[in-house]
Order: structure tokens, then sequence, then C-alpha cells
């Protein structure tokens, strides 16, 4: 019977942030059945002191690390969604077939006669779809239910994902059931872990949340129960389909907007410095600034619902599984490279002396140089001849 046993190479220059990213990717996940990757997250914050974990009303989990005392006005607070694209046995209709629940967007057309495993303890059951039911008309066609042969009885409510291997590196690439955003969230992690470890000031809150995949309802829920406290600056961390001018392997990104809407300009601008700095002392961190408009995130439930807020992803491949090129279901990847810039970027947003005041302050500063410049020679010329 097959085990859940991650496999632990890694080409990280940071080990123990490679065995982190791989234990993450190992854990199955689906929307409403993030459980086992909240265990997850708990028992790592459980071992380090310095990160306090609270869950609010609806199961979302916020994490805040402080250390020292200093006290910042408006702190970060990074956040990623614990879901994939997914499915949750519902019962078995007879006994070598199962109705589950498909929550996540991935098009109808790549279901029937896909293979799917589900996650019963601590093995799994191989599954083939047989059918499907959906809702709506194309384009907005959407799978609602499938029936799927297995081969043995699998109980309610048990996570089912497509049917590719444990995490698996080649080159500079991890590829996964389902990077999206389980490499957001254990970048995260990764980023805590250094927090503690380094016993440098700092204080920001990390939030994991749930349910992203059917349109964000646990980051809403999350600006409404103020779980994030309303004076934080909000950094969306997803991972985002490759764009052609956003390539993976040339850094994480700044996203300056999404499908839906632009971003905090001052938020966004925090970051960009903030990134600017990392890299003039670390020659290492390399990352892009664009929009990226491939989808809507939770950046833009943080903005609408009155949060100064921005993101930053990681450019992802077979994006929701589909691997457009080869026609047909693929697992999805990410570049190492980016993940383990991105984890500096966190902790240098968490720790950074530089303090969010809400205004692009470096463009202000600019603006205040070419004027002070350029002053008198702006009236002296307004006269001048023709
Ligand atoms: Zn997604």
């Amino acid at each position: 019977m097959p085990t859940l046993t991650p496999t632990r190479k890694s080409r990280l220059p940071d080990p123990a942030a490679g065995r982190v990213l791989h234990e993450m990717l190992s854990i199955p996940t689906a929307p409403f059945a993030e459980h086992r990757v909240i265990d997850y997250v708990e028992n790592f914050c459980a071992k380090r002191k310095a990160a306090t974990l609270t869950r609010d009303d609806v199961g979302n989990v916020l994490v805040r690390v402080q250390i020292g005392r200093r006290t910042i006005a408006r702190p970060v607070c990074i956040t990623a969604h614990l879901d994939h694209p997914g499915f949750v046995a519902d019962r078995m209709t007879s006994t070598t077939t199962v109705r589950a629940f498909w929550r996540g967007g991935v098009p109808p057309e790549y279901f029937v006669g896909a293979r799917v495993r589900f996650f019963v303890g601590e093995s799994w059951v191989k599954g083939r779809i047989r059918s499907i039911k959906t809702v709506g008309r194309k384009p907005k066609r959407k799978v609602q239910t499938a029936l799927i042969d297995v081969s043995r009885p699998v109980p309610r409510g048990a996570i089912g994902m497509w049917d590719f291997p444990d995490p698996r590196v080649r080159g500079n690439r991890i590829h996964a059931r389902g990077c999206d955003d389980i490499a957001g969230a254990a970048a995260m992690l990764c980023a805590i872990d250094k927090l503690v470890r380094q016993k440098r000031a700092c204080d920001a809150y990390f939030l994991f949340t749930r349910a992203e995949e059917v349109g964000f309802v646990g980051a809403i829920a999350a600006c409404r129960l103020r779980t994030i406290p309303k004076r934080c600056v909000v950094v969306a961390m997803e991972t985002s389909s490759e764009r052609p001018n956003a390539k993976m392997g040339d850094g994480p990104i700044l996203r300056v907007g999404d499908k839906a809407s632009t971003f905090t300009p001052a938020a966004t601008a925090h970051c960009n410095q903030i990134a600017l700095d990392l890299a003039t002392s670390d020659k290492t961190f390399t990352f892009q600034r664009k929009l990226m408009d491939g989808g809507t995130c939770e950046s833009s439930a943080y903005c609408t619902l009155g949060y100064d807020a921005t993101g930053i992803c990681i450019a992802l491949g077979n994006y929701h599984n589909v691997d457009a090129k080869r026609g047909k279901l693929g697992p999805e990847y990410v570049d190492l490279r980016d993940f383990h810039n991105v984890v500096k970027w966190f902790v240098e947003l968490a720790r950074s002396r530089r303090c969010y005041s809400g205004r692009n302050d470096a463009l202000e500063a600019r603006m205040r140089d070419s004027e002070k410049t350029y002053k008198q020679l702006l009236e002296a010329s307004r006269a001048a001849p023709r």
C-alpha cells in the first residue's frame, strides 16, 4: 500500500527551506478541506516560541512573529492560501464508485478519464473519473461533482487530487500535485523560521487562508472578522500563471495588480523599495515588477475590503494542473531560485527598518529633488523669447 513519504532532496541553497517545501507539497489539500496543511502549520509554529498562532472563527490561521520591543505602527501581514483545486469525497454510490464534489477552476474537458488519488489515512486510493456533472454554459461551464471508479471504498470527506507523484526536483524546478498556493504558504513558514532563528527585532503577521479557489471566501471572512489588524499593510503571496513578460527563474514578482484591480500604490512602492535595498546588499536576489492579469488574487479582496494591500507571486507552470501545450493535466511547477528569493524578501519585509507610511516616500523624495533642481530654471524660462 502506498504511503505518504516526502522525499528530501532539494537544490535550494538552504536545505531546511527545501525540506519544508517538499513536506508541504506532499500534503493533500482542497478547498474547505485544508486541515492536513493546517496541522503542519500548527506543529511548525508550536516548535517556535516567538511565533504565536491563533485561528479565527472560520479557521484561517494567523501567526504573529514578535521579537524584541520594537513597536511598528504599520506592520506587514503576508498572506497565502492553503487550498488547491481538488475533490472531496461525498459517498460511495456502489462498492467501486465514489461521488465527489469538485472545487476550483479547471476546464470540464480535462476530467473524464483522468486519474485521481484519494488520501485515506496515511495511504491513498487510486481512481479514474467516469462522468461529471456541470453547471453553467460555456465558457463558464463548471464541474460540480464527479463519479469516480475506485479500487476500494473511500470515506466521506477524503481529499482527492490529480494522480501525480510527490514533489520531484528537476534542474531548478520543483514539480508537484499542487504548488498553488502551498509553495506560497511554505515560503511563509520558511520566513517565520528564519526570523525566529535570527532573533533580530521584528513584528510581523502571517495569515494562512482557507478556500481561495472558490472565490477567496477565507480571505473575505478574514477582512470581515478583522483577523488582520487594520493597521497592517497586507502582502498576498501567490503562485501565478507564467506570462510572456514574467518568466520563471527571473525572480519573484511584485504584482501591481491582477485581472480585477490594481493594488494600493504605496503598498506596492513599499515592497519595491525593500526589494531594491535587498538587491543592493545581496547580489543573488532578483525580482520583477509586473501586472499579473492571468487571474484574480486575494489582494483584490483585501484592497476592496479596506486594507492597504499589494501582492507578490512566483511564476507558475501548468497553472491549475493544465498542461496546455500537451492538452492534458500535469503537475504544477515553480522555480526553486524564485522560491528561495521570495523567502528572503519576506524576511526583509518583516524586519526592515523602513516603515510603511501609506505614501510613496521614495517617489515623493525624487519629485522634491527634481522640483528643487529645476525650480529656478522653470520660472526663469517661463518668459524666454521664442
Ligand atoms: Zn489557484
